[in-house]
Parts: structure tokens; C-alpha cells; sequence
């Protein structure tokens, strides 16, 4: 088997390479003052890797300034530019970011087209230097795969597989691969799936990029995520990762780093287990990467938990709320509404963390219902996947409500937004 490595500027991922943590700005990227100082922060917290939004040309040139402004002040932090439709902006950024992020699926809706776009995409990386991330959602997959493989792990690994033989046949090999889902199995069978298949089909594996995309905040964002990257990383399977949460980025890297250093470590695979920790996050973590990957793949029905956080023993109830949350998060029993909550980035239009919190407080009664909150109407529809009800920001203030994926409410006044939302529920379950 041939491990492939990924080199993005001076960061190397794959075979055997340390694991890097990742994260991305929420600024707006054209604002270069805060989108420099937010990673300088990321920066300065341990990051290793960091992203911005580049929807179009303008973004892009920006973020050539915030680059400049960067490496002026010796931060060499590698920055992977965003792009989800706009192939020209691919074009463009490939020149500029040391990484591209793209979905090379919705560069047209003609798929020759795509591919195109994407052959031209790989010979300016080739010359530049420069890195890709094919990123395909669970959500994001376009019809022609839907129709043959229906949104489904299989669905994502064989979209992913077509424009990794373009890769292996123009012998471009500087790509890393993320197949992201706001559920934890999906998720996780999603990228087994991918690697395995990656091994019989190409004899290679390509370096992935892990993350549980939409993971929401607080305690129920972290458990998610170390759910499904604590179980892929126990496997072997990861080369970087990101902790999404609707929350400021830079509290996303201590939670990854977490992760990446529980990677090397002999930790217990186990449903009976006591934690010593430190904080409160360390404690989530650890609990959530010994018993996740056992209730996530049905090998265990539930676990019994002794703790400490910083020498002062949990309360029972606590524990139970602990609890609650961990086996939702590996989807074994509901007794929360489900947040699919997307982090926020240089295309949210309104206050994304201040709106969740909202959410949360005012929906709390609808156990198992899916509830998603997405900062833009341009991804969130499709990120937001099998959410039962979604409140997705429009711009100008308003906002668009959801019933699965029909919008059923348009435009919105945002301060009346959440109110609209548990109507909507209420009336609808
Ligand atoms: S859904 Fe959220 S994270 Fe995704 S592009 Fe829109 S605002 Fe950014």
C-alpha cells in the first residue's frame, strides 16, 4: 500500500506525519484587519492550518493581502483559501493560498464542464505548489450521484473516487479528502467506506481531512466531534482534523488538540472507565473517545463513569446529563432536540452564536426533533441535510424557514425568527 503525503506550504499530513490541527476564520474575509488578527490568534493557540472563506475574485485578493500581512509578521501558518461553487475563484486562489478547498462537484451543473475546470484547477496547483481538499458534505452531493447511490456514505465515497482517478491519472497527488456529516455514523462509516476503498481500488490512500461538519456548541458540539474523530483516529485513519463549533474558531483548536494528543496515547476502549481530569473539556473529551466508538458501532449499550475535574468529584447529576448527551451523539437514545448547527464563517449574515443559544432555549421541549441553524442561504439548505426544520439566514435581516428541505417561510424579519421556527415545529409534529 502507498500512503501519500499532502505538503501545504511548510505543514506535511500523511503517512506517519504528525496530525495537524485545523479551524477557520468567521470573519469576513474582506475585512483584512479582522480576518489577520483572528489568525494570528488561531495561530498563536496552535493551529496548524487555517481557512478563510474566498467565495469570489475580490476574496481572493484579499486574502492575498491578509497572507502578506501574516508572513510580514513571521506567522507562516499555511491558509487554505474556501471555495465552494465559483471555479474561477479556484483558479485564482490556487495562486495565492497554499491550500484549495473546493467541491469540484458544483463547479457546474454540467459534469464535462466540472471536469474541466477541475484538469485546469490540478496544473495550476501542480505549478504553484499548491494543495487541494476535495471536501464533499453529506447533503452536497449532486443528483447525478443521488439518483444512483441516494445520499448515503456509498453515495459520498464514489462522488470522491471519480475526481480521485482524475488525480491518480494527471498524477497529481498533493490532495487531501474530507467526507463531512453532521451525523456521527454517517460520518464515520462515510470515511471507513472511502478508505477502504481507497485501498482496493487505487492501492493508495490519500491523507483525510476528519471532522463532524455542523457539530453546534458547547458540550454537545465537543462530544460530537470527538465521537466521530475520536473513533476514526483510533483506527489509524486521519491526518487533520477539525473541531467545528458555533462558537469563536480559536476554542476550537485546545478541543482538537485534545484529540490529536489522545491519538498517541493507549487509551481504554471501554463502557466501564474513571477520568482524573483537569477541565471540563478534558473531561468531555476523554469520556466521549473511550466510550464513543463502542455505543457508536453498537458494541456496547451504555457505560457507567467515575470523574474527577480538577481533583473534585462529579456530581451524579452531572453525569447524567453527560450521558444524555454522549449517547445522542452516538445516535443510541434521544432525549434532546438534534442541533445541526453550521460554525459560522465569512458568509454568515446574522449573530450565529447568539441565534443558536436562542434556538436552544426556545426548542428545548422537542426531544429527537432535528433542528438546524445555518449562517447563509447559499449552503446551508443543502449542509443542513436531513434536518426535520432549519432557520437559515438570507441577508437584509430576514431570514428562511425550513420544513426538511422545502423552504416554507421566506423573508422572515429575523427578530421574529425564532418565535416563526416554534410555530412552525409545533404545528408540524
Ligand atoms: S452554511 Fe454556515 S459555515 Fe457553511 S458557508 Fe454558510 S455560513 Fe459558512
Amino acid at each position: 500500500m502507498k500512503y501519500l503525503e499532502c505538503h501545504i506550504g511548510d505543514v506535511t499530513i500523511g503517512h506517519g506525519h504528525p496530525i495537524a490541527v485545523q479551524s477557520m476564520c468567521d470573519t469576513d474575509t474582506m475585512n483584512i484587519d479582522a480576518s489577520v488578527a483572528q489568525c494570528r490568534a488561531l495561530a498563536a493557540a496552535g493551529c496548524d492550518i487555517i481557512r478563510l472563506t474566498t467565495q469570489g475574485p475580490r476574496q481572493v485578493e484579499a486574502l492575498a493581502g491578509i497572507k502578506a500581512r501574516l508572513r510580514a509578521e513571521g506567522i507562516t501558518t499555511p491558509l487554505v483559501a474556501d471555495i465552494h461553487f465559483n471555479a474561477d475563484a479556484a483558479l485564482a486562489a490556487a495562486k495565492v493560498a497554499e491550500k484549495v478547498r473546493i467541491n469540484p462537484g458544483n463547479f457546474s451543473k454540467d459534469h464535462a464542464v466540472a471536469m474541466a475546470k477541475f484538469a485546469e484547477l490540478l496544473e495550476i496547483c501542480r505549478r504553484e505548489g499548491t494543495a487541494i481538499r476535495i471536501g464533499l458534505n453529506h447533503g452536497s452531493l449532486g443528483e447525478r450521484i443521488t439518483s444512483q447511490y441516494g445520499d448515503t456514505p456509498l453515495g459520498m465515497v464514489r462522488a470522491v473516487m471519480e475526481w480521485l482517478q482524475v488525480c491518480v491519472e494527471k498524477e497529481f497527488f498533493n490532495v487531501t479528502i474530507s467526507l463531512k456529516a453532521s451525523n456521527t455514523k454517517v460520518m464515520s462509516d462515510a470515511y471507513r467506506l472511502l478508505y477502504k476503498t481507497m485501498a482496493d481500488e487505487l492501492g493508495m490512500i490519500f491523507p483525510l481531512h476528519l471532522g463532524v461538519t455542523e457539530a453546534g456548541a458547547g458540550d454537545t458540539g465537543r462530544i460530537k466531534s470527538a465521537v466521530g474523530i475520536g473513533t476514526l483516529l483510533r483506527e489509524g485513519i486521519g491526518d487533520t482534523i477539525r473541531v467545528s463549533l458555533t462558537e469563536p474558531p480559536v476554542n476550537e483548536v485546545p478541543v482538537a488538540a485534545m484529540l490529536r494528543d489522545l491519538s498517541g496515547k493507549e487509551m481504554p476502549d471501554a463502557a466501564s472507565f474513571s477520568i482524573d481530569a483537569a477541565t471540563h473539556d478534558e473531561l468531555i473529551v476523554k469520556a466521549a473517545y473511550i466510550a464513543g466508538p463502542g455505543l457508536l458501532d453498537g458494541r456496547i449499550d451504555d457505560f457507567e463513569m467515575r470523574a474527577t475535574v480538577a481533583g473534585k468529584p462529579l456530581a451524579e447529576a452531572e453525569i447524567d446529563a453527560f450521558k444524555d448527551d454522549l449517547l445522542q451523539a452516538c445516535r443510541r437514545r434521544f432525549t434532546k432536540p438534534e442541533y445541526i448547527a453550521c460554525p459560522g464563517c465569512g458568509r454568515t449574515l446574522y449573530n450565529i452564536q447568539k441565534l443558536l443559544k436562542e434556538v436552544m432555549e426556545a426548542t428545548r421541549e422537542f426531544a429527537g426533533v432535528k433542528i438546524a441553524v445555518m449562517g447563509c442561504i447559499v449552503n446551508g439548505p443543502g449542509e443542513m441535510a436531513d434536518a426535520d426544520f432549519g432557520y437559515v439566514g438570507e441577508g437584509g435581516g430576514k431570514v428562511t424557514l425550513y420544513k426538511g428541505s422545502e423552504p416554507v417561510l421566506r423573508g422572515i424579519p429575523q427578530e421574529q425568527g425564532v418565535e416563526k421556527l416554534v410555530e412552525l415545529i409545533r404545528n408540524n409534529i
